[in-house]
């Protein structure tokens, strides 16, 4: 068969447990205590395939899914029953209203000319049609800003024809219960709600969900720690992990002592040394900065990358690792139970978003638990 085929000759394995992100989406339901809980699955689920996720999730008991963009709001619609909800969080792009209505798709609205364009179209069409209201707390970035969210509190005509299901608000710093944004947000989103119609309101991201009941609301919104990110910087992380990803060893070399290795010979042997070439590189998601800094695991033992990230190979110091125990064609946990994404993201100076996001298109990927 040419995926098994395909799997044979592949460089590098990466594990999906849609179990896992299940487990996890029931954890942060449970952890928001009442809310309802939904899915974030932008960016094809974190990059972990949305056409998995979603469906998985649904399965699960979840019906509010939020992606970015209209083409991903097309693209998982036929793939989720029709008392799913997709809201698309950057609304509307100026003349694509209609496709929202002809794929059932609700937009999240962001600014003014987005709400006048949708509420035009719901004139037109003689009927109400479903929004969301994103107002801007703290983030600087989409949503109504105070002055224009009082032009539409003050303005009763502003949100007729609309069927208002949510108000929400993004959070800056969630993922530090001690920023003092946090508070401010809170504030500020609740004076909001107290200006319009009632409606579901919707504030705490991942993170958000772990700030205090006060945060909830009625709808959570989490994303990456459904994907086994950690949701409260500094503190243990109650996430199942998600993927794991292996990588084969395509060369196993000996150098001696004052050996440079790969581009810019960014790393010299300080010893007789064994190093290990593996089928990864930054075109697959494995970002250049892990060089001389990341690390991988060979049973049970870390391995440490050494010198630079190429395009379609990484090497790794497998000098302590018992003669014979380690050969080419064996499997080395990039990602696991035990190098966890947001290891991963310390050892490369970046989030475990970004890890997850990603992961290149050359692995062979195979999803578990579903
Ligand atoms: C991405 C996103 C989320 C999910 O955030 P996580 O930190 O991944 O849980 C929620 N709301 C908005 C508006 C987003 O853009």
């Amino acid at each position: 068969m040419s995926s098994a085929r395909a799997h044979t000759n592949a460089g590098a394995w990466l594990e999906i447990r849609l179990d896992a992100v299940c487990a996890n989406w029931r954890l942060l339901r449970q952890q928001a205590e009442g809310a309802v809980c939904g899915a974030v699955v932008k960016a094809d689920a974190y990059g972990l395939g949305a056409a998995r996720v979603a469906p998985a999730l649904y399965r699960a008991g979840c019906r509010h899914f939020f992606v970015a963009h209209l083409d991903e709001g097309i693209a998982l619609r036929p793939l989720l029953d029709t008392d799913a909800i997709l809201y698309v969080m950057h609304g509307p792009p100026p003349g694509s209203e209609p496709e929202f209505v002809a794929h059932g798709l609700v937009p999240v609205l962001n600014s003014l000319p987005q709400l006048d364009a949708w509420q035009r179209l719901a004139h037109a069409l003689g009927r109400e049609l479903p929004a969301v209201l994103q107002v801007d707390t703290g983030m600087a970035r989409m949503g109504l800003p105070a002055d224009e969210l009082e032009a539409v509190a003050n303005d009763e005509g502003r949100l007729r024809g609309l069927a208002l299901q949510v108000v929400m608000s993004h959070l800056v710093s969630a993922e530090d219960p001690a920023a003092p944004i946090n508070a401010r947000q809170l504030e500020r989103f609740r004076s909001a709600l107290a200006r319009l119609p009632r409606a579901r309101a919707s504030l705490a991201n991942s993170s958000g969900i772990f700030l205090g009941p006060e945060y909830r609301f009625d709808l959570v919104r989490p994303g990456a720690a459904l994907y086994g990110v950690a949701p409260v910087a500094g503190a243990a992380n109650p996430m199942r992990p998600v993927v794991r990803l292996r990588s084969k060893v395509i060369q196993l070399r000996r150098i001696e002592t004052g050996t440079g290795v790969g581009y810019g010979h960014a790393w010299v042997a300080s010893r007789p040394s064994r190093i290990a070439t593996l089928a990864t590189g930054y075109a697959d998601g494995w970002l250049r900065s892990f060089g001389n800094r990341g690390e991988v695991e060979f049973e049970g033992r870390r391995l440490p990358v050494v010198g630079r990230v190429s395009m379609d190979a990484i090497t790794v110091d497998a000098t302590d690792v018992p003669e014979g125990q380690l050969a080419e064609g064996a499997l080395v946990d990039l990602l696991g139970d035990s190098i966890g994404v947001d290891d991963a993201a310390r050892a490369a100076g970046t989030i475990g978003y970004e890890i997850l996001t990603s992961l290149g298109g050359r692995y062979a990927r195979s999803y578990l638990g579903a």
